[in-house]
């Protein structure tokens, strides 16, 4: 199968353009195409010979996502769903801040980690996604926001969709350097979030890379024993093996640290969790930010969202005790925007048609 363009870094094209006969600049002409005239195709690279073009097309595609489903919700987020060339299928939202434009990527197909509370966790993981299955996403979303001609630019990206980041990381890393990249869509390192559940030894890696990209840590419960109730993975890596990783990011890195905290009614948001949840940070306060995300429910699973009261209360209590925080702002909520929800409720339709047809059959 031919792959896709966007998976290669600048440096990656050039050499293999040298490889293959052509001269050096012409990967930057080839990237002035794909990300800034952003066409679709090979032929419309005007100044670029017909022989490049020949090879281009004989080894590379451009578009290999198909639009299945495209949600807009009263709020501007946009949730689309992408069908890959297995016939899989994915999804990626853009949602509109007073900042920017942000997208949530996916990076994997289903998600191995399996946490008690996600819509992605229940449908384990078939595959991971190329570094173009994911530059991809964005420049579709690019794409769109072209057509409607206000000339408007994605300018923030969260890796926060379907799938662990750190459970493909090479394909992740060049993700990065691709959106990255001055010579392309030159999305600001700050401007980008990686979001882990916390694969202790990725996070050292990720540290050592010398990127000045953000990581937020999905953290989630104060204590091993209600964190390994909510999050397996906390058995592999527990408290004491990340609590570490964390501190190590922050002496290489001095950059500050998200903490995803989703909070589950009568679960992990009592008022105690929220002082253990502050003793834990407590030498780290000046370097972390907790981010409380309100719980969206998923059907077929056990939890339900707090009290808007004990959702205040925990804000409150960290606050008292000099951790900054905030409470995740809703996008979408009428079009299914958590994480993964579109995706299952789809996989689920297509289920019951496929049984549907077995019986009448
Ligand atoms: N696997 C990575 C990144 C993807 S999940 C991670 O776990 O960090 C990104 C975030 O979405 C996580 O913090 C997770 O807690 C949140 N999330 C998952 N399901 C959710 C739900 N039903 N409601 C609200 N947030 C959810
Ligand atoms: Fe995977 Fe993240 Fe969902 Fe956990 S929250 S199952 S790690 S996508």
């Amino acid at each position: 199968m031919k792959q896709s363009i966007y998976g290669l870094t600048f440096e990656q094209l050039t050499s293999w353009l040298e490889e293959h006969g052509e001269k050096k600049f012409r990967s930057k002409q080839v990237w002035d195409w794909l990300y800034q005239k952003r066409v679709t195709e090979f032929s419309q690279m005007k100044n670029v010979n017909q022989s490049c073009i020949d090879l281009l097309d004989e080894h590379f595609t451009i578009e290999t996502l198909t639009e299945e489903i495209k949600q807009e919700s009263q709020d501007g987020t946009i949730k689309f769903l992408f069908k890959l060339d297995d016939g899989n299928v994915i999804e990626t939202v853009l949602m509109r801040f007073n900042y920017g434009l942000s997208v949530c990527v996916t990076t994997q197909v289903g998600c191995n980690i399996g946490c008690s509370f996600c819509a992605s966790g229940i449908l384990r993981k078939s595959r991971d996604l190329t570094s173009g299955e994911i530059v991809e996403q964005i420049m579709q979303v690019q794409h769109h926001l072209d057509k409607q001609g206000k000339d408007e630019r994605v300018s923030h990206i969260v890796v926060m969709g379907i799938g662990e980041p750190f459970d493909n990381y090479d394909n992740l890393m060049d993700f990065l350097n691709v959106v990255n990249d001055k010579k392309g869509l030159s999305i600001g390192a700050r401007h980008i979030t990686v979001s882990t559940s916390g694969i202790a030894p990725k996070m050292y890696e990720f540290a050592d890379e010398g990127i000045q990209v953000n990581l937020a840590l999905s953290i989630h419960a104060p204590n091993n024993e209600l964190r390994t109730q909510i999050m397996k993975i906390n058995r592999a890596y527990p408290l004491e093996k990340l609590m570490p990783a964390i501190d190590y990011y922050l002496e290489k890195t001095n950059r500050r640290i998200t903490f995803e905290y989703i909070l589950l009614r009568d679960v992990n948001d009592h008022k105690k969790e929220a002082e253990e949840l502050a003793a834990l940070l407590k030498d780290k306060r000046h370097l972390s930010y907790v981010n409380l995300i309100p719980y969206n429910p998923v059907a077929d699973h056990p939890y339900e969202r707090s009290e808007k009261e004990a959702i205040l209360t925990f804000y409150q209590t960290l606050m008292d005790h000099g951790i900054k925080c905030g409470v995740r702002t809703e996008h979408g909520t009428d079009i299914d925007a958590a994480c993964g929800q579109l995706r299952s409720k789809q996989i689920e339709k297509e289920k019951a048609r496929k049984k549907k047809k077995m019986q009448t059959n």
